[in-house]
C-alpha cells in the first residue's frame, strides 16, 4: 500500500498511522521526496483501506500490488512530467529529442555538436565522460575535466547535459556540471549507486540492464524514488538476447508495457538498441510510434572519426532528417 501523508504531519500521527499499518500485518516503511512524503506498507493479506484512509495525517491511500510502488501506475494515473527549468520538462506532453557523442571527446567538438543542437532546436546534449568500455584498452572518457569544458561551453548554448555516473564518488564532483545524470545499462542493478541517486535533486536517466527484465528495471527506479528523488525517465536501450544480426535488441515492446506499468516517462536509445548506422532511423521512428516520450541519439560531426561507438552514429545531416521525421512521427501520432 502507499500512503500518501500531508506535508504537515506531526510525529504522534505518523506514530499512528505506523501502529495501524503494522496491526495489520503490513511493514511501515516512511519515504521523503523532494516533492512529497509516504509511508508504503509490505505485506500481504487484506487491510481495511477505510480504516487507515480516515486517520489524520493521511491525504490519500492506495493498494498497490506491484513489488514496485511509487513509480507504479496503480497509484499514480497520470503521466508524470519531468521538469528541467528553463520551460524544458520531459513527458506527458512533451516529445524529447537528445543527441550527442557517445564519448566527449574534446570542446571542439562539444561546440560543433552544441551549434548543430541549437540550430535544430534541440536543448539538451548527450555525452559520456566516463565511459563503460568493454575493454581496459578503449578510450574511457575525458573525466571531469571533459565535464566542466563540456558545460562550459553547453552553458553558453544553452543547452543542459545528460551525462554516465560510474559510481559514487563522482556524484557529488559531477552534481554541478550534469543536468540528468544517466545510469547505464551495466550499472541498472547496482543498487548503492541508484541509492545515492535517490538522494540527489537532479533527475536520473535510468537504462535498462543488458540483461534487464522490466520489471527489474521499474524496481531499479524504485530504488531511485524511494531513496527521495522522484525524477526519473526510463531509458530502453536493447537487451541482449541470442540475435547477433545487430550489437542488441531493441525492445520496442517495453515501451507500452512500460508506459502501462508506471507513470514515469519512457525514452528510447535507438544508437545502442541497434548498433548500426542505418537502421538507427527507422528504429527511432518505429520508438516515437511505439508512444515513447523521446529518443536519445548518438551523433558526431565526423562519425568515422569518432572515439567510441562510430558505427552506430549518426552524420549531422542524417541527424537533421531524423529530428524532423521523429517530430512529424510525434505529431502525426497525436493526430491519429
Ligand atoms: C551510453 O549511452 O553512452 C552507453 C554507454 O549506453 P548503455 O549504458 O546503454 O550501454
Ligand atoms: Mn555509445
Amino acid at each position: 500500500m502507499i500512503v500518501q501523508i500531508k506535508k504537515d504531519i506531526t510525529s504522534d500521527e505518523q506514530q499512528q498511522i505506523f501502529e495501524v499499518i503494522s496491526q495489520a500485518g503490513y511493514s511501515p516503511k516512511l519515504i521523503k521526496t523532494q516533492l512529497a512524503g509516504y509511508i508504503i506498507g509490505t505485506g500481504t493479506g487484506g487491510f481495511d483501506i477505510r480504516r487507515i484512509g480516515s486517520l489524520s495525517g493521511v491525504s490519500d491511500i492506495h493498494r498497490v500490488t506491484d513489488a514496485f510502488k511509487l513509480v507504479s501506475r496503480m497509484w499514480k494515473v497520470k503521466d508524470t512530467a519531468i521538469d528541467l527549468g528553463n520551460g524544458l520538462s520531459i513527458g506527458r506532453d512533451a516529445f524529447t529529442i537528445m543527441a550527442g557523442p557517445c564519448a566527449v571527446e574534446g570542446p571542439s567538438q562539444t561546440l560543433k555538436t552544441a551549434i548543430h543542437l541549437q540550430d535544430n532546436g534541440l536543448r539538451i546534449m548527450r555525452g559520456g565522460v566516463f565511459k563503460p568500455r568493454s575493454s581496459p584498452y578503449s578510450f574511457r572518457g575525458a573525466g571531469m575535466e571533459g565535464l566542466k569544458e563540456m558545460a562550459e561551453i553547453c552553458h553558453k548554448h544553452e543547452i543542459k547535459i545528460v551525462t554516465e555516473v560510474m559510481e559514487l564518488s563522482q556524484i557529488d564532483q559531477m552534481y554541478d556540471y550534469v543536468d540528468i545524470f544517466q545510469v547505464g545499462a551495466r550499472n541498472s542493478q547496482n543498487f548503492n549507486l541508484l541509492d545515492a541517486l535517490g538522494k540527489v535533486d537532479k533527475p536520473v536517466l535510468l537504462k535498462r540492464g543488458m540483461s534487464g527484465t522490466i520489471d527489474e528495471l521499474l524496481q531499479s527506479a524504485e530504488y531511485i524514488f524511494s531513496g527521495g528523488n522522484e525524477k526519473i525517465i526510463l531509458c530502453e536501450r536493447g537487451i541482449r538476447t541470442h540475435e547477433h544480426a545487430y550489437r542488441n535488441t531493441l525492445d520496442l515492446n517495453a515501451v507500452p508495457i512500460l508506459k502501462e506499468k508506471s507513470h514515469l516517462p519512457v525514452i528510447v536509445d535507438p544508437s545502442h538498441g541497434i548498433g548500426i548506422r542505418r537502421f538507427v532511423e527507422p528504429m527511432a521512428l518505429a520508438a516515437v510510434m511505439a508512444g515513447a516520450d523521446g529518443i536519445i541519439l548518438e551523433v558526431h560531426h565526423s562519425p568515422e572519426k569518432a572515439f567510441s561507438d562510430g558505427q552506430q552514429t549518426l552524420s549531422f545531416e542524417e541527424a537533421k532528417k531524423l529530428y524532423l521525421k521523429a517530430n512529424q512521427t510525434y505529431q502525426f501520432l497525436k493526430n491519429l
